[in-house]
């Protein structure tokens, strides 16, 4: 584990431990993780590998979110949305952390609990590495008539992180069903090849997410987490929309801030036009932003019983497409309000809508659309849902 302050770290590490869960413990860990991502500044605008702002959340007490450190949903959110506003790359690459640890927790066994919780305390990075192309990762062998050992077979796009997440979680194919493995990728037993090339983006360049071969890697009984099908159950599976949602919209304040500095550096801050321009995007924005907060006490009213998965996975449906929708339009108009002399380096305008508009670029945008339209016109009514059904002791 690499740490530039001690003292920070210890507290850090009590706080893990004793597995967060009010407000009031967590605002000091916020205040500091935030002071420390502003300190870093430049440090995370380059095209580089994020580490300095993964050594900085591997200090910061969050490490462990999702896994062994039991965050409420709300802080689980703001969180995503303080490391997207730092940094979209070192947000993508948390995201996936945390996705990993939260499904380690809720398929693994006690053992492979226990095992993530001291690789956190090692510092290692997670990832999940899901998507693939026509030679998708499989396993074979492990179980009669074929009892040779369990080995991966193929290859994961998009594997963000590559080399530096020594801990994915792979959801691979197994007689035709999605099992998870998690693969120590820095043991001998793992054959890892970058396919050279395969990271050539418009933008989100920092995350490294490279093709990887897996072909040839031996993994054991002990690294299948949970029965086959997991990865997909619901809500779960959906519902994680919610943490990438949170990691975009905090891209999205970061380039208005951005946009508004600079407008006001060249004396246009009282500009009519530029005033006219971001009214609608700030609108946007902040809807998507309740709706995303509507969307997690949703989630944990769905878990209580209270609201139908069904209901719930609208909602993510809708934050996603609420996302999408308002940082499209404020790409747009950031790119108007700052012309190509803002979309020049070192104005950070560039990077900034590049990297926005390459994270945006999520699975399925269309089938996500059509089905909340399907819901929409089947299955809602004007009762269904409305704030005063928000519990407030949930809050
Ligand atoms: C920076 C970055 C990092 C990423 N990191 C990871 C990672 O660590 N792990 C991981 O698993 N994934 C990762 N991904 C992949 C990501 O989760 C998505 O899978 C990927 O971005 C979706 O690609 P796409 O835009 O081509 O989506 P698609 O779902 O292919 O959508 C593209 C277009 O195809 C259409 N389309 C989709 N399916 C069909 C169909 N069946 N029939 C007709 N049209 C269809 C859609 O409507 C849309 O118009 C990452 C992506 C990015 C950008």
């Amino acid at each position: 584990m690499t740490s530039t302050d001690d003292a920070r770290t210890v507290d850090a590490r009590a706080v893990t431990e004793a597995a967060v869960s009010t407000a009031a413990d967590l605002e000091p860990l916020f205040q500091t993780l935030s002071a420390g991502l502003a300190a870093l500044g430049a440090g995370l605008s380059e095209d580089q590998f994020p580490a300095r702002g993964l050594d900085l959340l591997r200090a910061s007490g969050f490490w462990g979110a999702g896994g062994e450190t039991v965050l409420p949903g709300p802080a689980m959110l703001r969180l995503m949305r303080l490391v997207g506003r730092a940094s979209l790359p070192l947000g993508r690459l948390f995201e996936g952390h945390v996705n990993a640890l939260a499904l380690i927790s809720a398929y693994g066994s006690a053992e492979q609990r226990a095992g993530a919780a001291q690789d956190i305390r090692e510092g290692r990075l997670f990832g999940v590495w899901n998507t693939e192309g026509q030679d998708g990762v499989q396993l074979l062998g492990g179980s009669a008539p074929d009892t040779t050992p369990l080995t991966l077979q193929g290859a994961k796009t998009f594997a963000s992180g590559g080399f530096q997440v020594t801990r994915p979680l792979l959801p691979v194919d197994r007689r035709g069903e999605r099992q998870l493995v998690l693969l120590r990728a820095d043991a001998p037993e793992s054959e890892l090849r970058a396919v050279p090339g395969s990271w050539q983006p418009l933008g989100m360049g920092a995350t490294g997410s490279v093709t990887l071969d897996f072909t040839g890697s031996r993994v054991g009984e002990s690294d299948l987490i949970g029965q086959p099908g997991d990865y997909y159950r619901q809500p779960m599976f959906s519902a994680g929309a919610l943490r990438f949602c949170a990691v975009q919209q905090g891209g999205a304040e970061r380039l208005l801030d951005e946009v508004r500095g600079y407008l006001h550096r060249l004396g246009r801050g009282h500009d009519e036009v530029q005033m006219l321009r971001f009214a609608g995007c700030w609108t946007a924005l902040r809807g998507a932003a309740l709706m995303l907060a509507e969307g997690e006490r949703l989630e944990r009213a769905c878990l209580a019983g209270r609201v139908s998965e069904a209901r719930l996975l609208a909602q993510v449906d809708a934050v996603r497409l609420a996302t999408e929708d308002a940082c499209l339009a404020l790409l747009e108009a950031s790119e108007r309000a700052v012309g190509a002399r803002g979309l020049l380096e070192p104005e950070p305008f560039s990077r900034l809508v590049r990297d926005l508009r390459m994270y945006l670029r999520q699975p399925a945008p269309d089938a996500a659309r059509l089905r909340l339209g399907q819901w929409v016109l089947n299955d809602w009514t004007p009762d269904d849902w409305t704030p005063d059904d928000w519990n407030p002791e949930d809050d």
